[in-house]
């Protein structure tokens, strides 16, 4: 009996997570840059609370940068999202709300190639949601490393360089650094001593 094969389908998510200064949205512009280069369709989005740099542009640290559209939840970027888009991309997908993952899964049923760029810990090291839903359902995962400020090998954690025990306080330089988990202190960032 002939095999029926289902007509293949192109949608997928990629995620890009790991440290501040990691190197996450250089990764995601190149990504992203590739496939303009291709002519497909791509749309950029990012939340609103990320503005340091542009609120129209994603900006990396390196200061590469490329145009984005501002959205304030997952709806509205579902919403944004247009038929023709073949590539979606993402970033800070930390500062997203619960349904991220859920939108994420919507547009890659729809065919497109969905590309995330988000911390995977905040300042404290926790995992940083929705960014672990996102990783269980993503098809590729890339772990980007920074490198230690205080000894050189490789970073997996942000350092908050200041006593504060708000989740989200935006900022790079002076506020944070990368460091490795020898070198990682959260105490440092106002955690209580355990
Ligand atoms: P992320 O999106 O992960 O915060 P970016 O892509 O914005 O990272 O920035 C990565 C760039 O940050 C590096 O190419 C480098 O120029 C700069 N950088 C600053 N501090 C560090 C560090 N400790 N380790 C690695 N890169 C760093
Ligand atoms: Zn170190």
């Amino acid at each position: 009996m002939d095999v029926v094969r289902k007509e293949p389908h192109h949608g997928w998510i990629e995620v890009i997570t790991g440290s501040m200064f990691s190197g996450k949205s250089e990764e995601l512009i190149r990504r992203l840059r590739r496939a303009q280069i291709a002519r497909q369709k791509v749309q950029i989005f990012k939340p609103p609370v990320d503005d340091r740099f542009s609120e129209d542009h994603i900006v990396s640290h390196s200061d590469m940068r490329i145009p984005s559209q501002t959205v304030k939840n997952s709806d509205e970027l579902l919403e944004n999202v247009g038929d023709e888009t073949e590539v979606v991309g993402i970033d800070e997908g930390q500062f997203f709300d619960a349904n991220l993952p859920a939108a994420c899964n919507r547009l890659a049923d729809r065919g497109k190639r969905v590309i995330v760029a988000g911390l995977d810990q905040d300042y404290l090291g926790r995992p940083f949601e929705p960014m672990p839903q996102l990783l269980a359902i993503a098809e590729y995962i890339t772990k980007t490393l920074a490198i230690c400020v205080v000894c050189g090998d490789p970073a997996n954690h942000t350092q908050r360089l200041v006593a504060s025990s708000d989740r989200v306080l935006v900022g790079a330089t002076g506020l944070y650094e990368a460091r490795c988990r020898h070198c990682f202190d959260p105490e440092l960032a106002g955690a209580e001593k355990v």
